[in-house]
C-alpha cells in the first residue's frame, strides 16, 4: 500500500485560485484541503472541476471499494465499452500529484461524517445510490423474484454478488420497468454469448449465461409507449440483434400515431421507430428463425406476484393513460414467468447518523448542492441567511443529491455545478479558511492507494487477455487487499 504525502503548500492566497470567471476577492494563507466521498463520476467530476478552479487546493478521494469508478464500473453494461472511456479522463484526475485516493474507506463504518468535517475545510458527499426501490406487492421475497441492480451488480463483479447464481433455466425473463437499466439487463440475457465474451463481463456470469433457457423478455410498464423510459439508442440495439425478435402488442399503440406529429423531437423519433418496428412485425418483415422474444407491455402495474416455491406469474392491473398519469382500469392481466425482476429505479440511503437526508426522496437534502441544516429540508427556501440554512463546508452531488436518474453526462454537469459553487464559496469565504486542516488519520486503516487500485488493474488485464477479454475483474475484496498490499510506492 501505498501512503503518499501531500506537500503543506503554505502562503498561497485563495484568490489566486479563481481564475477567469473566478474573480479574485479573499485571501488566505491556507491550503484549501477538501474531501469527496465516493469515487464515481460525480466524486471524479468535481473534483476535476475543484483541481482546475481552485489553485493549491488538495483533494482526499475516500471510497468504500479497494477500486475506483462506481457504476461506470459496476453499473455501464459490459457491451458499452466506448462508455467507460471517461475511466481515463478519471485516471487523470486521480493521477495529479494534489489528489489522494483513498480506497477500501467507507463513510459510516470507517470514517464519520464528524471526522471528515473536522479534518477537511470542505467535504464533498458524491456516494451515489446503492439500493434499489421495491414495488411492496404481495410475494415479492419470493424466490426467483431479484431487483435489476443484483442482477447488474451480479454480471458486472461488484463484490459480494458473485453468488447470485439467477435461475435462467425457466422460459421467461419478466422485467418490471421500461428504463435503460431493465433494457440493458434485457440485452445481456438475449445477447449471443460468444458476443459477450469478448468483453469484460464476468466469466461466472457468462457460464450461467451460456446455459440459460430464458427464450422470452417480457419488459413491461405502467404507462405507455409515449411515456416508456428506455432511449432511442438502447431500443435500435434490441431491435438489431441478430439473437432476438421484438415483439410489440398492437392494442398498446392505440391513438399513439395520431400523436406523433405533436411530440418534441426525441420522443417522436423514439415512438417512429416503435410503430416502425411494429409495422415490420405485422408484415412478418422480423426474422422467424430468431430464437429469442423481446416483448415490451405497456400500461399493465404488478400488484401481486404469484407462485409458491418460485415465481409462477405476475399480476397487473390494466392501466389508461390521462395526460400522462397511469390510472388503473378494473381490468386485470395475468402472465406467466419463470423470473422476475424489478427495475424501478436505484436508491440512495444515509450512511451516518448526521447526514440531514430525505427518506422520501431518496437524496440528502441540498439546495443545488449545498447541504442544508439537519432541520430544513429542499423545500424550506424562506431563510436568507447562508449561515442558518446550509451546513457549512458540507456539499453533495451526484445521484446521492438528485436522485437516481441521469447518465453520466447529466452527472457531469451537475456535479461541475457543485463544483463551482464549492470554488465560490472558499472565494467568498462561506468555507471559512480558520487554520490548516489535517486530512484523515490514515495509521492503522488498510486503505488502498492508486497505486494499489493500479496493481489491482494489472493483474485484472493479465487475466482477461488469457481470455481473450479486455480484463477479468476481481470480486474478492480479500484478494484485491492482497494484490494491492504488495503494490510499490
Ligand atoms: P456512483 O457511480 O454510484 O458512484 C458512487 C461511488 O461511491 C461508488 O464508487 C461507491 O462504491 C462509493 N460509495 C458508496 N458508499 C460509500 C461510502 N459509504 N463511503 C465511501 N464511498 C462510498 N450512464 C451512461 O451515460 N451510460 C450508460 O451506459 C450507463 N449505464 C448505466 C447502467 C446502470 C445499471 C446504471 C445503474 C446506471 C448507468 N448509467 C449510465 C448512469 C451512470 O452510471 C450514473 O449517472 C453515474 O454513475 C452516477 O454517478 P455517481 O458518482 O453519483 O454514483
Ligand atoms: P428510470 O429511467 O427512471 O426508469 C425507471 C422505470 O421504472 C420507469 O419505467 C418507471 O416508470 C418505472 N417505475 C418506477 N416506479 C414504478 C412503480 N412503482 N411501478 C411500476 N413501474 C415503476 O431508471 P433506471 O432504468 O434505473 O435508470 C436510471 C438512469 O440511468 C436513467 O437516467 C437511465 O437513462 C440511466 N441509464 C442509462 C443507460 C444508458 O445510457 N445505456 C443504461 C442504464 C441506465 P414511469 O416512467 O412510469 O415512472
Amino acid at each position: 500500500m501505498f501512503r503518499k504525502t501531500i506537500p503543506i503548500v503554505r502562503s498561497v492566497k485563495v484568490a489566486q485560485a479563481f481564475s477567469g470567471r473566478h474573480a479574485s476577492t479573499a485571501a488566505s494563507t491556507v491550503q484549501p484541503r477538501i474531501c469527496i466521498v465516493g469515487a464515481g463520476p460525480a466524486g471524479f467530476y468535481t473534483a476535476q472541476y475543484i483541481l482546475k478552479h481552485l489553485d493549491n487546493s488538495s483533494i482526499d478521494i475516500v471510497e468504500k471499494l479497494p477500486v475506483p469508478f462506481g457504476l461506470v464500473r459496476f453499473g455501464v453494461a459490459p457491451d458499452h465499452p466506448e462508455v467507460k472511456n471517461v475511466i481515463n479522463t478519471f485516471t487523470r484526475t486521480a493521477e495529479n500529484p494534489r489528489v489522494r485516493f483513498l480506497g477500501n474507506l467507507s463513510l459510516g463504518k470507517d470514517v464519520t461524517l464528524e471526522e471528515l468535517r473536522q479534518r477537511y475545510h470542505a467535504v464533498l458527499l458524491t456516494y451515489g445510490a446503492e439500493q434499489d426501490n421495491s414495488l411492496d406487492i404481495p410475494n415479492e421475497t419470493l424466490p426467483n423474484v431479484l431487483s435489476a441492480r443484483e442482477f447488474v451488480a451480479w454480471y458486472n463483479g461488484l463484490p459480494g454478488f458473485e453468488n447470485l447464481n439467477p435461475d435462467l433455466s425457466g422460459k421467461s425473463l419478466t422485467l418490471l420497468g421500461q428504463g435503460n437499466v431493465a433494457v440493458d439487463v434485457a440485452r445481456i440475457v438475449l445477447s449471443s454469448v460468444d458476443e459477450l465474451k469478448k468483453t469484460d463481463i464476468t466469466e461466472y456470469a457468462l457460464e450461467i449465461l451460456a446455459r440459460s433457457k430464458i427464450e422470452t423478455v417480457h419488459l413491461v410498464g405502467r404507462r405507455g409507449p409515449l411515456q416508456a423510459a428506455f432511449t432511442i439508442k438502447e431500443l435500435r440495439e434490441m431491435l438489431k440483434l441478430s439473437t432476438c425478435a421484438t415483439e410489440w402488442r398492437a392494442d398498446d399503440f392505440e391513438h399513439v400515431e395520431e400523436s406523433v406529429p405533436n411530440l418534441p423531437r426525441p420522443r417522436k423519433r423514439i415512438t417512429e421507430l416503435m410503430l416502425k418496428s411494429m409495422s415490420e412485425q405485422q408484415q412478418g418483415q422480423h426474422v422467424p428463425a430468431r430464437a429469442r422474444r423481446f416483448q415490451p407491455i405497456f400500461c399493465r402495474s404488478p400488484v401481486n406476484i404469484i407462485g409458491r416455491e418460485k415465481v409462477e406469474a405476475v399480476e397487473y392491473v390494466v392501466n389508461r393513460v390521462k395526460d400522462g398519469r397511469a390510472v388503473p382500469t378494473e381490468q386485470r392481466e395475468t402472465i406467466a414467468t419463470d423470473l422476475v425482476c424489478r427495475s424501478i429505479g436505484y436508491r440512495a440511503v444515509s450512511v451516518d447518523k448526521h447526514i440531514n437526508f430525505d427518506e422520501r426522496k431518496g437524496c440528502i437534502n441540498n439546495a443545488g448542492g449545498r447541504v442544508l441544516k439537519r432541520n430544513l429540508t429542499g423545500s424550506d427556501q424562506t431563510i436568507d441567511d447562508i449561515e442558518d440554512k446550509y451546513e457549512p463546508g458540507l456539499y453533495t452531488s451526484g445521484w446521492l443529491a438528485t436522485g437516481p436518474t441521469g447518465v453520466i453526462l447529466t452527472t457531469m454537469n451537475s456535479s461541475f455545478g457543485v463544483a463551482d459553487l464549492v470554488c465560490r464559496d472558499f472565494k467568498n469565504n462561506v468555507i471559512r479558511m480558520n487554520g490548516s486542516r489535517p486530512g484523515l488519520e490514515l495509521s492503522g486503516k488498510p486503505y488502498v492507494s492508486w497505486n494499489g487500485w493500479k496493481a489491482i488493474d494489472t493483474e485484472e488485464v493479465r487475466r482477461g487477455a488469457a481470455k481473450g477479454k479486455p480484463r477479468e475483474k476481481l470480486t474478492c475484496v480479500n484478494t484485491m487487499l492482497q494484490i494491492a498490499s504488495n503494490a510499490t510506492m
